[in-house]
């Protein structure tokens, strides 16, 4: 591909997105293979292991990208008919695999106390300013209980890196949940001794959300970002390995990051067996040491979620809250550029302002500005989980009879 600052045109996004009608068709083919090997999958006793069954999905479908890789620099740069040509071609691969069907969680922001001190997050432990929390067992109790709305399948649960929370609150509420209710449940809790994540699976979450934020080792130091990088990647190889659906994610627009700390993390997140995968704009936070730094572009970081529908078509790719505080459409933008779930925050308002990854005035997505995103972007909520879905996609290395090949 050329040089990004030459321009690009939509005959070359198009080149370079693979979209053949050929392509679509063997896209077809998979998805026609893993609706074969489901039905078969379901004759067959669970056997617990599951969460890097996509990977051999991936890899297969991986086989249509061009070899070169630089049309990702293209695609993060479009703009104008070419940024159009790029959301097309995720739309339809997402369409491909998904249908048109959004999956749609609800987040319960549990505790803003954290031991870590990333720079860019308003939750770092030096932010003085912050009414620190824990909601009571009783209150997310009753969120559940008695405002969860119906079109909610999955619940996440997200709180600053707070072990006392996990173990006081999250453990027994999900061990609760898990048995009087039909819904995936997934965490975002930071960091933690293996021990903690084994006892929140046996409790029956089954999705870990944990970014790399960057997979770049300097940029990641420089930031303070959890613990090391090497430690976060350890602990995403652990989630994978011990039967996890793990989604991961980088920031886009960090301060001083470069395109080619953009490209190495989009390579190393490749790498991880992962369910799924998150961009979110950086936003200066309030209370951080980077309060005063621009925030990112919003086209690059929808261009972000469109190459990653594109170059791993199966992830789980979230449309986030944050899109919406850089431009009020941000958020549909992002599901017509190949986002897949969508998020209901369901913190009661008492807590919000106190869970303050950003600003304290956040953009809060409640059930009904998202089943509106959804429609604006002529997608259907999905009435499946997440983490079913993403539980359910099989080994195909496995099951296929080996003399099954790529037509
Ligand atoms: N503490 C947990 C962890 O480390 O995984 C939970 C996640 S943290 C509370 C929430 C996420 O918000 C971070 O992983 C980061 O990606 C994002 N975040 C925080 N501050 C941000 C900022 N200023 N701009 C963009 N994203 C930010």
């Amino acid at each position: 591909m050329d040089a990004p600052n030459q321009g690009v045109t939509s005959q070359q996004i198009g080149y370079a997105l693979f979209m053949s009608d050929d392509d679509l068709e063997r896209a077809a083919w998979f998805r026609r293979q893993a609706r074969a090997v489901r039905s078969e999958l379901r004759r067959i006793p669970a056997t617990g292991k599951n969460a890097d069954v996509s990977v051999d999905w991936v890899g297969k479908e991986e086989r249509f990208l061009p070899a070169e890789q630089d049309w990702r620099k293209s695609a993060l740069a479009a703009g104008g008919d070419a940024q159009a040509s790029l959301w097309a071609s995720a739309e339809r691969v997402r369409e491909e695999v998904f249908g048109k069907r959004i999956f749609v969680r609800g987040v319960i922001e549990v505790a803003n106390f954290c031991r870590q001190n990333c720079s860019y997050c308003g939750m770092r432990r030096e932010n003085g300013a912050l009414r620190r929390f824990r909601l009571a067992r009783e209150i997310v109790r009753r969120v559940i209980n008695e405002s969860l709305p119906p079109s909610v399948t999955d619940l996440n649960f997200q709180a600053g890196e707070d072990p006392v929370a996990l173990k006081e609150l999250v453990l027994p509420v999900i061990e609760e949940i898990a048995r009087e209710k039909r819904l995936g449940i997934s965490v975002c809790l930071g960091t933690v001794d293996h021990r903690l994540y084994d006892e929140l699976r046996r409790a029956g979450a089954r999705g870990y959300i944990i970014k790399l934020e960057t997979g770049d080792p300097e940029q990641y130091r420089l930031l303070q970002c959890p613990g090391t990088l090497e430690k976060r990647l350890e602990a995403i190889q652990y989630l994978v390995r011990t039967g996890w659906c793990v989604s991961s994610g980088l920031i886009l627009g960090l301060p001083n990051q470069t395109l080619n700390q953009v490209i190495a993390t989009l390579d190393l997140l490749r790498s991880l067996s992962l369910s799924g995968c998150s961009v979110s704009p950086f936003i200066p936070g309030e209370g951080t040491p980077l309060s005063s730094e621009k925030a990112a572009d919003l086209d690059q970081t929808l261009n972000a979620v469109a190459v990653l529908r594109l170059s791993s078509p199966r992830w789980i790719v979230p449309a986030v809250s944050a899109m919406n505080l850089c431009d009020s459409s941000g958020y549909v933008r992002a599901l017509r550029a190949g986002a897949n779930l969508a998020t209901i925050n369901l913190t009661p308002s008492e807590w919000r302002g106190d869970y303050q990854l950003y600003r304290r005035k956040r953009w809060i997505m409640t059930e009904e500005r998202v089943l509106r995103a959804i429609e604006q972007a002529g997608c259907e909520p999905s009435p499946e989980s997440w983490v079913a879905a993403s539980s359910s996609f099989p080994s195909l290395a496995s099951l296929l009879p080996a003399s099954r090949s790529l037509p």
